[in-house]
């Protein structure tokens, strides 16, 4: 079980305003592998606040190297059985969506896109390399949790019920009932489902009167690898995570404090989850929010990668600093 912290801070956008940058990345003690971010104490700006991460990612990083360095290497432990989950945290407007979508050209492709490239380029590499001997099967799920509910993205928003997506228990894991996947063979096929399983989200929060801004969603690639009768099975779970920004300050209709209150809730126990893993805990209390208990996080031997995304400039300023305290590990030093 592993946990790695990152943070990524994005570049200011042609169209702000505000170009008063006030979170800083500086390196401090190579040997630790640690980088810190700085941010001045709002109430007295003399002040600087540090936090520590396993690295940190200043403006001008582009995808390639951000997804080299931290999702690239674990691929293979994929494909040995190792679950690996991605995460982008961080308030609306920081580049969560940018992180693990991206944009259409090949340079600005995200995690995901890039996640799955590699891994039908190395499943095509071992059913060739092993004549055959080894079948790879990809299936996508692709779902998101608004207020708490489940609902599948790769269904038509007419097909959601109310509730949502009811869970259960199956083998000491958590199974969403009745959540679809589908076998893709390439990254064109992956393209197709996923733009339009896009579409369904978008449609569904204009009827919901909900933005996506306010849900979780998760991408989850199932790897199956069959030899004979040995069968491995291993998943990739991407996902990019409601904004964590208190929407109580700037709007208290009954709806939003709703929502707020299934955000801030599952933002906390994913945040109690990490902490408790880079600590080394035996307890995980995935099981207190349904995303994390879905997830199953921090149980068995997998890999989990937190990206902390953040906007430099002073308008985030507030959300900004609390975003950095609850991100687990990046602990003010
Ligand atoms: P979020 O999903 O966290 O709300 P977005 O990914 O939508 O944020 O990013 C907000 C805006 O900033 C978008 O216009 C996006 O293209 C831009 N952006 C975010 N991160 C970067 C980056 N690293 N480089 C260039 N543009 C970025
Ligand atoms: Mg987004």
């Amino acid at each position: 079980m592993s946990v790695r912290v990152v943070a990524r801070i994005r570049p200011l956008l042609e169209k702000e305003l505000d170009k008063d940058v006030v979170v800083h990345a500086d390196r401090v003690e190579e040997g630790r592998g640690l980088t810190v971010v700085k941010i001045p104490n709002p109430k007295n700006e003399a002040e600087e606040f540090s936090f520590a991460f396993n690295s940190v990612y200043p403006q001008a990083t582009p995808q390639e190297p951000l997804f080299t360095a931290e999702v690239a290497p674990h691929i293979k432990a994929l494909f040995q059985g190792v679950d690996v989950t991605i995460f982008a945290y961080g308030v609306t407007g920081t580049g969560k969506t940018h992180t693990m979508r991206g944009g259409l050209r090949l340079a600005e492709r995200g995690v995901i896109p890039r996640l799955l490239s590699n891994v039908f380029r190395r499943g095509k590499k071992l059913m060739k390399d092993t004549n055959g001997g080894t079948t790879v099967d990809v299936a996508l799920s692709y779902y998101e949790i608004y207020n708490d509910k489940v609902y599948d993205l790769l269904e038509p928003p007419e097909r959601r019920t109310a509730s949502g997506l009811p869970l259960r228990e199956k083998d000491g894991k958590t199974i969403v009932v009745g959540l679809s996947e589908r076998s893709c063979e390439d990254l064109k096929d992956f393209e197709r489902l996923y733009i339009e399983a896009n579409t369904n989200r978008v449609t569904a929060s204009t009827k919901l009167n909900a933005h996506s801004s306010r849900s979780h969603a998760i991408l989850r690639v199932k790897v199956t690898q069959t030899t004979g009768d040995m069968v491995k099975e291993s998943t990739a779970s991407a996902i990019d995570l409601a904004g964590s920004e208190d929407n109580r300050r700037t709007d208290n209709g009954k709806e939003r404090l709703v929502e707020s209150a299934a955000i801030n809730k599952s933002l906390f126990v994913l945040s109690q989850c990490i902490d408790a893993i880079s600590r080394g805990d035996k307890r995980i209390p995935y099981r207190e929010s349904k995303m994390t208990r879905i997830l199953s996080l921090g149980q068995n031997s997998g890999i989990t990668i937190m990206i902390l995304n953040l906007a430099p400039i002073r308008s985030y300023h507030l959300d900004t600093l609390s975003s950095l305290n609850v991100s687990s590990r990046a602990k003010r030093i």
